[in-house]
């Protein structure tokens, strides 16, 4: 069983007090990494005299490009033999980090992970089909690990390969699957090219949508066309992996688990917390990681804290959807915007396809934006649709308050990665 109410449902109080305890240990572990105990020293630190979570605050943060140039073993605060896994994150913005693990770490990742799980209401006897990355990305072993933990058949699919994923669902009667959100919409055009219908002729049940950013009309989308729960999982390679951020059945907020990280929200510019319910950068400190502790860790991720109680009972503070990372905002003719913003956009209409992308160009000295996108059914005189395309370059107008050129495709004809979906390709010139 892996509701576990008393640390799900502890008193805020109590919570508290628990992360301070951890904490406490966790900054003594850090003092033995190389890194922390030069920073620790340098800023006059004394993890011994730590009597309140407000007190790191002294700490400096650190960002992704201290793990590079400490690479490999400069966070490491246990003998190395001590290790017994390492991973890396995707590289999705530079040169991948990596993280190391104890059997400990290991062991209480795979807890985060299958609380998770068990909270989406995943059991034992699902048959949980896994088409994430395995190997040194973390959303592959990551859920695999929490999955077994929880007592389902994991069915380790890895990624690609559409037919045989729908075979191996029709085959083994999958009820969960973990994917990325861009891999589930892609999957449909596969279901449709074998005459399928993934509402009958599959029997999923629960989906774990996470590893990229994606709207909550997206979500609804996937939910509906494969008449499933579609639950947003979020995590990073830095804090394990999956299993830091997770929904319950209220659908509203991703709980992070609080036992295992403490979160600060910043300003991304001037690294002040913000107030609750405002968008700022996910900050973490790991409260249990033994091999490599990391301290004030800036996440880049933009979200904002839910300031009320979840209706479900648990605790543990809600984050909000992921608006992407910091590094992808864009600037175009001086507009700030987000990708997420115009997936949020296109998603309302029903006849967009499932993929698209962002160009951005220089043309005469002037930013300009193009969004390709996939219709949903293919036409012989794609002219049919001229309609639709300037319904969305004015919807797009009075989102982002840019005029977009919109190019409508063929479904299935964008480029489609193994990986992580690329959004937006930047041509600009660079000054
Ligand atoms: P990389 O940072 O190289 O992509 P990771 O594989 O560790 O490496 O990916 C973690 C990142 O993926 C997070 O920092 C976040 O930007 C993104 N991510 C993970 N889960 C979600 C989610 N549910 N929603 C939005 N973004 C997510
Ligand atoms: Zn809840």
């Amino acid at each position: 069983m892996f509701w576990e109410k008393e640390i799900e449902t502890m008193d805020v109080n109590e919570l508290r007090k628990l992360q301070l305890e951890r904490l406490k240990s966790a900054l003594l572990r850090a003092n033995l990494a190389p890194y922390y105990s030069q920073l620790f020293s340098e800023v006059g630190f004394d993890p011994a005299k730590v009597s309140s979570l407000e007190n790191i605050q002294s700490i400096p943060f650190t960002a992704k490009n201290d793990l590079r140039e400490h690479y490999p073993y400069g966070f490491v605060a246990v003998p190395r033999d001590e290790i017994v896994r390492m991973h890396s994150s995707s590289g999705t913005t530079g040169r991948a980090t990596v993280v190391f693990h104890t059997q400990g770490d290991v062991d209480r990742w795979t807890n985060f992970v299958a609380r998770s799980i068990y909270t989406t209401g995943g059991r034992k006897g699902d048959v949980f089909q896994n088409t994430m990355g395995y190997g040194l990305f973390t959303g592959g072993l990551g859920l695999h690990y929490g999955a077994e933990r929880v007592g389902m058949m994991v069915i380790p699919s890895g990624p690609g390969n559409s037919v045989r994923q729908i075979n191996l669902m029709r085959d083994f009667g999958t009820t969960a699957v973990h994917i990325l959100p861009s891999y589930a919409m892609r999957l449909l055009d596969v279901f449709e090219e074998l005459s399928l219908d993934p509402k009958k002729d599959v029997n999923l049940k629960i989906a774990f949508l996470g590893a990229e950013p994606h709207s909550e009309e997206m979500r609804q989308k996937i939910a509906d066309s494969y008449d499933m729960e579609a639950y947003n999982s979020y995590g990073l390679t830095e804090m394990n992996g999956p299993g830091v951020a997770f929904e319950c059945p209220e659908k509203d907020g991703m709980h992070v688990w609080e036992d295992g990280f403490l979160m600060e929200v910043i300003d991304p510019e001037t690294a002040e917390p913000v107030p609750d319910g405002e968008v700022g950068e996910l900050v973490f400190t790991t409260l249990t990681r033994e091999a490599m502790p990391l301290i004030r860790y800036r996440t880049r991720d933009l979200a904002s804290v839910y300031p009320d109680p979840c209706p479900c009972g648990r605790t543990h503070l809600r984050i909000s959807r992921i608006k992407g990372r910091s590094d992808d905002m864009l600037i175009v003719k001086g507009v700030n915007m987000f990708p997420i913003q115009i997936e949020t956009v296109l998603m309302g209409f029903p006849d967009i396809g499932r993929n698209y992308q962002i160009i951005l160009e220089t043309k005469e000295h002037m930013d300009e934006m193009t969004i390709n996108v996939e219709v949903l059914r293919s036409a012989d005189d794609m002219r049919v649709y001229e309609g639709l395309k300037k319904q969305i370059g004015a919807a797009v107008r009075s989102e982002i308050l840019i005029t977009p050129k919109v190019n409508l495709l063929q479904p299935g004809s964008i480029e489609k990665t193994e990986g992580k979906a690329i959004r937006v390709v930047d041509k600009r010139e660079k000054e």
